[in-house]
């Protein structure tokens, strides 16, 4: 992304992390940048190669830091998909997401039927519905 088009869209990054209570500082408002420009669900690590590439002060702790308050905050969600890497989501509505085996990559799912649509099941109270499914993508399987 552009330094401009980051420029443009600062003033609603730095909202989101107020109504958040997170004060925005400039490492905070780059990690959040990325994240909502980039809806891969990307590796923290993703995040600090993209990021640091143009400003060097920043730090690998720092970006777990953020993405630890973002979390817990409630900006992102964490997907625990893969149990060697820890991905975040900065859609926390609910979805489901299904792992491409072939080529690696995490798609939303917004199947609703995928979802319970209610807060109880079989007398159990949710808190935290993490859906995954795994196979082929449509792009790999038209590839064979
Ligand atoms: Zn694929
Ligand atoms: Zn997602």
């Amino acid at each position: 992304m552009s330094e401009k088009a980051y420029q443009s869209d600062v003033t609603e990054l730095k909202k989101i992390l107020r109504s958040h209570s997170i004060q925005p500082s400039h490492h905070r408002l780059q990690v959040l940048s990325y994240l909502k420009n980039h809806r891969v669900h990307p590796t923290a690590d993703m995040i600090y190669q993209h990021i640091s590439a143009k400003i060097h002060t920043l730090s690998k702790t720092t970006v777990y830091n953020t993405l630890k308050i973002f979390s817990e905050k409630g900006i992102v969600r964490e997907l625990n998909i893969d149990e060697h890497e820890l991905r975040y989501d900065i859609n926390v509505e609910p979805h489901a997401h299904f792992k491409c085996v072939k080529c690696g990559k995490l798609f939303d799912v917004f199947d609703k039927t995928l979802l319970p649509d209610r807060e109880m099941v079989d007398g159990h109270i949710v808190s935290k519905i993490d859906v995954y499914l795994q196979g082929t993508c449509k792009e790999c399987a038209g590839k064979e």
